[in-house]
């Protein structure tokens, strides 16, 4: 069963979006994942459709509400559908490499879009949502994140990128930055290619890539190389 991602959203036009053109979107056409979006407002309250409310115990903005996120979550996903459901959220787990190539794996993702100032914490807890971030700062609703978190799933998924998919090589697969790339010219601007490159000698090659990728992840990530515990064990429970 291919990579299935269900998407709650207010904003469903934003679908594929960026994920339909290029490899991602062949991979679409040709069924090796598939996207269906939900529109939350569908569940919304009154004539109005109304989908939030002003925050318990006062404040700026409003607040999507628990029973309606609820019943767009329940009419979009059957009780015994498998997938892990995702909230994105600036308070979630920092999303990793490790934790896209596990999703990747397996049959899809539901994921909840927010906006406003954020959904009511009891829909989190009563549905079991894992609430993901995509980095430490704040965008205006979850749809972004949510495509940008499916980007790098679905880059994986076999198929959809052919012959580079393999990725083992690439930043953080290996707990390190990447290498740095080059390629023609041979001569630019007066810089020519690292030695060990024109080399035709693997060995050496497959060294100075790797001393180069410690270098620059000491320089540039020196957390990468001594984790602190957020980065250790399994990010499956969405506590952080
Ligand atoms: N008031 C919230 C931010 C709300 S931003 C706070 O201070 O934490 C509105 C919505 O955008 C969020 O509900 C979430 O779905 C999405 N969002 C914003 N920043 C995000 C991030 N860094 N990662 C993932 N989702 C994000």
């Amino acid at each position: 069963m291919p990579f299935r991602a269900s998407i709650l959203t207010l904003y469903p036009e934003m679908f594929p979006g960026p994920l339909g053109i290029s490899l991602a979107g062949e991979g679409l056409r040709k069924g090796l994942w598939s996207l269906d979006t939900h529109q939350i407002r569908e569940h919304g309250i009154g004539r109005h459709r109304n989908v939030d409310d002003n925050p318990a115990g006062g404040g700026a903005g409003m607040v999507l509400r628990c029973d309606v996120l609820a019943a767009a979550i329940d009419a979009a996903v059957p009780t015994d559908d498998e997938r892990p459901r995702l909230l994105m959220s600036p308070r979630g787990r920092p999303l990793q490499q490790r934790q896209v190539r596990e999703w990747a794996d397996g049959p899809g993702l539901v994921i909840v879009c927010g906006r406003f100032e954020g959904v009511d914490e009891r829909v989190i807890e009563g549905r079991n949502l894992i609430e993901v971030s995509i980095g430490d700062y704040i965008l205006s609703g979850g749809e972004m994140a949510a495509l940008t978190l499916l980007d790098a799933c679905v880059r994986l998924i076999p198929g959809v990128m052919g012959k580079e998919a393999s990725g083992e090589e690439e930043s953080f697969e290996n707990g390190l930055l990447e290498y740095p790339h080059y390629t023609r010219p041979r001569e630019w601007e007066g810089r020519g290619l690292p030695e060990a490159l024109l080399s035709g000698d693997h060995a050496r090659i497959a060294k100075w890539r790797r001393e180069q990728a410690e270098r620059i992840t000491r320089e540039r990530r020196p957390d990468l190389l001594s984790p602190s515990p957020a980065h250790l064990g399994p990010a499956r429970d969405g506590k952080a």
